[in-house]
């Protein structure tokens, strides 16, 4: 039987897909059929009826959208019949949409500086509709137009433009009622934000309760915006700016590398961004960061000139004269008295030159990312299955049984990386279990949270992984057929009984047992964790029993299934995977590894040393001692905390390249401008594995330059050869020859899409699932646990420990939103969440004012007594202050230190009686 169908439409014979509709094969063969409630990705709605068509042989004129292609079906979209009532139903839609830009007579002569219809000087015509020349409605009464011949008048809704929310507008007299908003929030998003709402007798858009979106539960994904087809909804900075080109490239901001098509206006700004729907790394998703978060790439304050420390001031100087003089004062710093640390932001080809310099010409392996890329999430899976990555791919999370989150505030750090989560979940075939002892967006959405005392996280997790082998659920066949060391891991699960469990963890045992079986039973499963708040001693036994989890329930190279390690940057999976880490060769070859490293001197015509060199880590502490007496700082230098800035200003002579003058050029000897991810080629690796094109998309700012164009250049002023081609295609080829897995991946190839490796070859798809074939040549080996430690006492100043988390929305808790300027912000009674007992010794009732002191804040507010974990204060934050707090920032990369969820140690005492 052939898989696929065969259909006729408008004359033109396509093929389709069994499961697709008419509108989709018409889609796919390039047959433009007008629709506007239709979106790709999304379940047909079947309500504009502007996508009606005839069937042979079939009475009526159904909806394409809705109407499934079947084999040997005649279909026809543009028939006299079809248009006349495409005219009619136009007709009512434009009978309450203003509609000058469409009826207006000199809408076909108009063009950019001409006179509009308001009779001023507009940058491109009109200034009605800030959707000006991008609505789909008007797309589509050009098409059906043909044939409208009266004018039409319209009824103006008169509502009020919604302005007080953060990101963008809401004009509801523009909307047509179309949903798609309303859709993508609750069937794409799982959010529910917005709804059809009745007001004054009509059905529109609207929030459910009439409040604003900060109330409403928005995460401010943008999505709704994405789907407008007119100018209901859009982006509020740049509103009226027309885009004069659109380019693909791929977000900065986090690893889930999701494809942005980015807006750029006449003067070469970014303007706006959309999600692409065609994508498979986010399927059109952004979040508030991707979407809304571009700004800086355009920022007055960015640096444009290279600047030499001279006495106490920074001056301007020519690249030639700063490249000059780090070449001079770093050339008496080789060797491990040398660090370099790059950004997790940094293209593959940025940081492989950055590994290069620092070995090739430096003489050290002391190269690291700035982030410090939290080692520990992947060198057990590393040590264990032989590969340190995700083993899956993210969008195949939607399809999976069980998912079990553990520490990970994933909505806010990885956003796109939840989506497919919730959509399982929303769907009914996916458990989700959140180990936390934060409130984040993901525990309101969790079939089971867990909460555990902060540093007990490995043992909750060594109790649910025994109580899955004591009642039998381990995929034996999976384990004989590729795994070894069960009984060891058995003998080593012994002081993990849920009883001892439940005490350390201050879990219910009923809660563990109930996580274990369906982990166990509800297959595929898949890990998704990050290590927030875990304590540094910890990570590894926590990251060990996850793998063991995994491989014990077969969990591993199935579909829907795997280890998912939420990394920080948008690029630290590439920054590892081409070795700009301490102790491993670009394609993770140890440094020490000389049957290897041969390669790598012919390659470079020098030997890279076989030292492991320090982690940033120890490269901040070593500057501190002394030790690390000169250094390259790239990117990011605004996310260092006091204590590196500190460091770092015992350095004997500092070269930092950045975007922006921050803290650290205050103690730099040199400070390059650096071009942004919007203005070079490049790639990013995404948390899955997925090598993805970055696109210069707007030209690097004053005298901007990559870092790979500078350490290059930098190089050859020290001597250096080979350092000539930075062009990043022929550096992708340098990439390609030394890391097997990247061997069959070039900057053409990508053009054509992302490819997640291992692709060793030319011809090879790409690798959406580790392990589907086993381990390769060898076995995974279980991995026993460590006895459970407990947590170290916290200090006697602050003896609880601050649990902070952010929620979308908590209606019904006094929430206030309050309006300056024009904008809302909101405020609610902030809740402190304690337990019985602590209250108790403190003298504290349900009620009461309280202050919370951390280290680093004080909150006010009230107590509550409903905390279940003895020693532990929460707070829950709502997600619209953040959303408030980054809109109104003056800071020129907001984004960049979206504040995190951290754990402190704290104090409570009584302020007054409530
Ligand atoms: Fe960018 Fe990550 Fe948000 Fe996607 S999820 S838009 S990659 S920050």
């Amino acid at each position: 039987m052939s898989s696929t169908i065969s259909l006729t439409i408008d004359g033109v014979e396509v093929t389709a897909n069994p499961g697709q509709t008419v509108i989709q094969a018409a889609m796919d063969a390039g047959i433009y059929i007008p629709y506007l409630c239709y979106w790709p990705g999304m379940k047909p709605y079947g309500a504009c009826r502007m996508c009606l068509v005839e069937v042979e042989g079939q009475r009526g004129t159904p909806a394409s959208c809705t109407l499934p292609a079947a084999n040997g079906m005649v279909v026809r979209s543009a028939t006299p019949q079809i248009q006349e009532l495409r005219e009619g139903i136009l007709e009512l839609l434009l009978s309450e949409h203003p509609h000058g830009c469409l009826t207006c007579h000199r809408s076909e002569l108009c063009g950019p500086q001409d006179i509009c219809l308001r009779h001023v000087r507009v940058t491109d015509r009109c200034v009605l509709c800030p959707k000006n020349e991008r609505c789909e409605l008007k797309d589509t009464v050009r098409y059906v137009r043909a044939s409208m011949e009266t004018p039409l008048t319209y009824a103006y809704r008169n509502l009020p433009v919604e302005t007080a929310d953060p990101f963008y507008d809401r004009d509801y007299n523009l909307c047509i009622v179309c949903a798609r908003c309303v859709r993508v929030c609750e069937e794409v998003r799982g959010d529910d934000a917005i709804g059809m709402v009745d007001r004054a007798g009509t059905v529109l858009v609207g929030t459910s309760r009439g409040t604003s979106l900060l109330e409403s539960g928005c995460e401010f994904c943008g999505a709704c915006v994405d789907v407008c087809p007119v100018g209901a909804l859009v982006e509020r900075r740049h509103k009226w700016n027309k885009a004069v080109r659109e380019v693909q490239t791929t977000c900065p901001h986090c690893p889930v590398g999701c494809q942005i098509n980015l807006q750029v206006d006449a003067r070469d700004r970014v303007i706006r961004g959309s999600g692409v729907w065609c994508e498979e790394a986010n399927r059109g998703q952004l979040c508030f960061k991707g979407k809304f978060g571009m700004e800086f790439v355009s920022h007055r304050s960015r640096l444009t000139r290279p600047l030499i420390r001279r006495g106490d001031v920074l001056e301007e100087a020519s690249w030639d004269e700063a490249l000059d003089l780090a070449a001079e004062r770093l050339g008496a710093h080789r060797g491990d008295a040398f660090a370099l640390l790059m950004s997790p932001r940094s293209t593959n080809e940025e940081a492989y030159v950055a590994q290069r310099f620092a070995r090739a010409v430096m003489g050290t392996n002391n190269v690291d990312l700035s982030s410090d890329g939290r080692p520990e999430q992947v060198l057990p899976l590393g040590r264990i299955l032989g590969t340190m990555a995700a083993t899956g791919s993210v969008q195949e999370l939607e399809d999976a049984g069980c998912v079990l989150v553990v520490s990970s505030n994933t909505t806010e750090d990885h956003n796109v990386a939840a989506v497919p989560i919730k959509k399982g979940r929303r769907r009914g075939t996916l458990k989700l279990i959140v180990v936390d002892p934060r409130e984040v967006e993901l525990t309101r959405h969790a079939d089971l949270w867990l909460r555990p005392h902060l540093g007990t996280e490995a043992t909750l997790l060594g109790g649910i992984l025994r109580a899955v082998l004591d009642e039998g659920l381990e995929d034996g066949e999976f384990l004989a057929a590729g795994c070894d060391g069960l009984d060891g891991l058995r003998d080593s699960l012994a002081p993990f009984a849920l009883s001892a469990v439940a005490e350390s963890t201050g879990v219910a045992e009923d809660q563990i047992a109930q996580a274990a079986r369906w982990f166990g039973e509800e297959r595929p499963g898949a890990i998704v964790y990050a290590l927030d708040n875990v304590p540094l001693d910890q990570r590894t036994p926590l990251v060990e029993t996850l793998v063991n989890l995994a491989l014990v329930t077969g969990n591993v190279g199935r579909p829907s299934s795997g280890l998912f390690p939420l990394r920080n940057g948008a690029n630290e999976q590439g920054a590892w995977d081409v070795g700009c880490t301490p102790a491993l060769l670009p394609g993770y070859v140890p440094v020490d590894d000389e049957a290897v490293r041969g390669r790598f001197e012919t390659a470079w015509g020098v030997a890279p040393p076989s030292n492991p060199g320090m982690a940033s880590r120890e490269a901040i502490e070593a500057m501190q001692r002394g030790d690390v007496k000169a250094a390259v700082v790239v990117g990011d230098s605004s996310a260092f905390s006091d204590d590196a800035l500190h460091a770092m200003g015992h350095l004997d002579f500092l070269v930092v390249q950045d975007l922006f003058l921050g803290d650290l050029a205050n103690v730099a000897d040199v400070v390059l401008p650096l071009a942004a991810p919007a203005e070079l080629d490049g790639t990013y690796t995404s948390l899955e594995r997925r090598v993805q094109l970055v696109r210069c998309t707007v030209p690097p700012k004053g005298e901007s330059r990559t870092s790979s164009w500078a350490l290059s250049d930098l190089a050859r002023r020290m001597g250096a050869s080979g350092f000539d081609d930075t062009t990043p295609a022929a550096l992708m080829g340098q990439i390609a020859s030394l890391a097997p897995d990247y061997a069959g991946i070039t900057h053409a190839r990508l053009e054509q899409g992302g490819v997640q490796w291992p692709c060793p070859e030319s011809d090879h798809p790409g690798t959406p699932r580790l392990h589907a074939d086993g381990f390769g040549d060898r076995r995974a080996a279980l991995s026993p646990l460590q006895a459970p430690r407990r947590p170290a006492a916290p200090p006697t100043e602050f003896p609880l420990l601050h649990v902070p988390g952010r929620v979308l929305a908590a209606q019904g808790a006094g929430i206030e939103v309050v309006r300056t300027n024009g904008r809302s912000a909101v405020r609610r009674g902030e809740t402190v969440e304690m337990h019985p007992e602590d209250a108790r010794s403190l003298g504290i009732v349900d009620g009461d004012d309280v202050a919370l002191q951390t280290p680093f804040q004080r909150i006010q507010g009230r107590a509550s007594l409903t905390g279940r974990l003895r020693g532990v204060v929460g707070t829950t934050a709502l997600f619209g202050e953040l959303a408030v707090d980054l809109d109104a920032s003056t800071d020129p990369d907001p984004m960049l230190r979206v504040p995190g969820l951290d754990v402190a140690p704290a104090r409570v005492t009584r302020t007054s009686d409530g």
